[in-house]
């Protein structure tokens, strides 16, 4: 039985993954971390608290930008793989991290745990090495901390590593004056668009254009359950691993 801590348990991705935990034959919940207060038992405080009581195999890391690096150091200066689905992390701070990682013990980060998210980004490298035009329109909840998000981020960076010189488009020099922002956030040279409404869970579109043709790839997370098959996952996988690893395509593979 693999031991679970998990911080940010009175989130909405928490609440998720305590349900998704309990349902586990193979993972077992042993600290519940927040410092708002959560309708389930076992609950710390602090990380560096639960680890102390607990030792727990995995930290599953579910809270904040402002908090993700305090909680990923005192896990790995503990020994404890760790399971990140937080965003906001930087590849500075990631880079910093890595150095922290010790021997053994593995540092799993995925900006989408959502298996359709992956398959959508995978998708989207293959589209641009024929269609290198293309903007990227995310939606999420407006109770979002960060824009653009994780995956927009991640699916850019990967869009920009495969795809030829494309044609271009205006960028930021065509928006009119008071309307900063028209033509999105410029990411890898890909402008990212930031919707945020209520009633939204987490989406995305990848547009691509060419002559006389576009593709419109999009994937929709209805609610916060499509984001566990990748965590239990991930709970499972980090044991026979070590170091940094980034995404969930690199465990989907056995
Ligand atoms: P939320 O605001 O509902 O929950 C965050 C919780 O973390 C809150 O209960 C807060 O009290 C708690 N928290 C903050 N700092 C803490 C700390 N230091 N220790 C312990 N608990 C702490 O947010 P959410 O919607 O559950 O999202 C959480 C994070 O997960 C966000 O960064 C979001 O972008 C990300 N997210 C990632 C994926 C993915 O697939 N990777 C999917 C959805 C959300």
């Amino acid at each position: 039985m693999k031991r679970i801590a998990l911080s940010g348990a009175a989130g909405r991705m928490g609440t998720a993954c305590r349900q998704a935990l309990s349902e586990a034959p193979d993972l077992e919940l042993v600290a519940c971390i927040d410092q708002a207060p959560s309708d389930g038992a076992l609950t710390f405080a602090t990380v560096a608290e639960a680890l102390a009581a607990t030792t727990p195999d995995v930290l599953v890391d579910f809270t904040a930008p402002a908090s993700v690096e305090a909680n990923i150091r005192a896990a790995l200066a503990a020994g404890t793989d760790c399971v990140v689905g937080t965003t906001g992390l930087s590849a500075e701070t990631l880079a910093a991290l890595e150095a922290a990682i010790p021997a053994g013990t593995c540092l799993f980060v995925a900006p989408n745990f959502a298996i359709g998210a992956v398959l959508l980004m995978q998708l989207a490298v293959q589209a641009a090495r024929f269609m290198p035009d293309v903007e990227i329109i995310e939606l999420h909840h407006n109770q979002k901390k960060d824009a653009p998000s994780g995956t927009a981020i991640r699916t850019a960076e990967l869009i920009a590593a495969a795809r030829p010189q494309p044609q271009g488009a205006p960028g930021a020099e065509s928006e009119i004056p008071g309307a900063a922002g028209a033509r999105g956030a410029c990411v890898e040279g890909i402008p990212v668009h930031s919707v945020r409404l209520p009633g939204l869970v987490a989406h995305q579109e990848v547009i691509f254009g060419g002559p006389g043709q576009t593709l419109t790839l999009r994937h929709d997370s209805m609610d916060r359950s499509s984001f566990m098959p990748g965590v239990l996952l991930a709970c499972r996988a980090v044991a026979d691993r070590s170091g940094l690893i980034v995404g969930l395509e690199k465990l989907m593979e056995g």
